[in-house]
């Protein structure tokens, strides 16, 4: 609290981001970074661009990047939204798109960044339980009885729990919500969920987010994107342009459109991740872990003899770092994200050390 705070300040809750801690010689699996590096041609790209042309503004529309993510994805070049990480992304489309009078909804254990972008934009905000195996139930979204939501977003694959919701369900409540927009985040969908960017074109409420920072190992990069249809983008632009016109800087614009043109790169790199991921589920179970299916490239998993809070302790006390969020149904878990093979090696001796076997 402060005399010189703004009363909205004062009231904020603010976010907190995994730690980046200032050692080298830590096992980082806390804040679901990819762990192998970006491919070989963005750091050409980046080089590239590194010149005295720094002097000058980047594009303020980010054309070319906008022009590639529409190839790829097959949509017009206006129905792409860039940003500096999807975090803004999302920051934009709370302010443009979901702040409405009526409360907009989302699941009571997802990303966390969403009830925060509700205190900054003042939205009013309710919750919706996941079920006990804490997936999503696309009914809680469907209530024709009750007042209407005035928005939905939800992360699929939901975070931090990696379980996915398939595209029918996601289908059925951007359907049933015709007349508010509908948000799906979709950071993690490249380890294994499926998009919901092939529905965009005809459904008018539909907003899809995307970020490099994950499945494109460019977390430092900071870029994100939006896809829908022209009318809800264009409020995002609109928003964008009363805020920083330069939301992305020219390395991280001639980065991304480099990672976007080595598709190879990308799909092998994902697919050692899902291989890693499978491999480290079975061990965590063998250990006698409880670990939800993943679609992501982290697990999120429990055991039944030891608090969350305690073996997170204990790991961080081995080098080893993860994510524990001290929050009501989840404290019993850690979001463990997969790494290299070496760094998952790393993690099961800690475990099987802390846990005596
Ligand atoms: C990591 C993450 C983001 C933010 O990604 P940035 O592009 O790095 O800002 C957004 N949503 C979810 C669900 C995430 O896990």
């Amino acid at each position: 609290m402060s005399r010189f705070w703004s009363p909205l300040v004062n009231g904020l809750t603010p976010y907190v981001p995994g730690e980046q801690p200032k050692l080298d010689n830590l096992v980082k699996l806390n804040t679901n970074e990819h762990p192998f590096g970006p491919s070989p041609r963005v750091l050409d790209a980046i080089r590239a661009e590194t010149s005295a042309n720094l002097r000058l503004y980047p594009d303020p529309n980010g054309d070319a990047l906008k022009h590639v993510l529409a190839t790829r994805f097959g949509v017009a070049a206006d129905q792409v939204f860039v940003g500096n990480g999807s975090d803004e992304v999302l920051a934009h489309v709370f302010l443009g798109l979901l702040s409405h009078e009526r409360p907009i909804r989302f699941p009571d254990i997802t990303y966390s960044f969403y009830p925060v972008y509700c205190g900054l934009y003042r939205i009013p905000f309710e919750t919706r339980p996941l079920d006990p195996a804490f997936r999503i139930d696309p009914v809680d979204y469907l209530d024709a009885d009750t007042e209407r939501a005035g928005g939905i977003i939800f992360a699929n694959p939901n975070a931090p729990t990696g379980c996915f919701m398939p595209l029918a369900d996601v289908e059925r409540i951007v359907a049933g919500n015709p007349d508010c927009v509908v948000v799906v985040d979709e950071a993690y969908v490249d380890f294994g969920g499926q998009s919901a960017i092939g529905l965009v074109d005809r459904y008018p409420n539909l907003l899809v987010v995307h970020t490099f920072s994950k499945s494109r190992s460019l977390a430092g990069l900071r870029v994100g994107y939006a896809i829908g249809q022209r009318e809800l983008i264009e409020a995002l632009e609109r928003v964008k342009n009363s805020f920083n016109s330069y939301p992305l800087d020219r390395l991280a614009l001639a980065g991304a459109a480099a990672s976007v043109d080595d598709e190879a790169y990308f799909l092998d790199s994902c697919k050692r991740v899902i291989a890693i991921r499978e491999d480290l589920v079975a061990r965590m179970s063998e250990l006698g872990f409880d670990v939800l299916p993943s679609a992501a490239n982290f697990v999120f998993a429990r055991h039944p003899a030891h608090q969350g809070a305690a073996l997170a302790r204990a790991l961080r006390e081995r080098a080893v770092i993860v994510r524990h969020f001290a929050k009501p149904r989840i404290d019993a878990f850690l979001r463990i994200t997969v790494g290299t093979e070496a760094q998952c090696e790393a993690l099961l001796d800690a475990l099987r050390d802390i846990l005596g076997r």
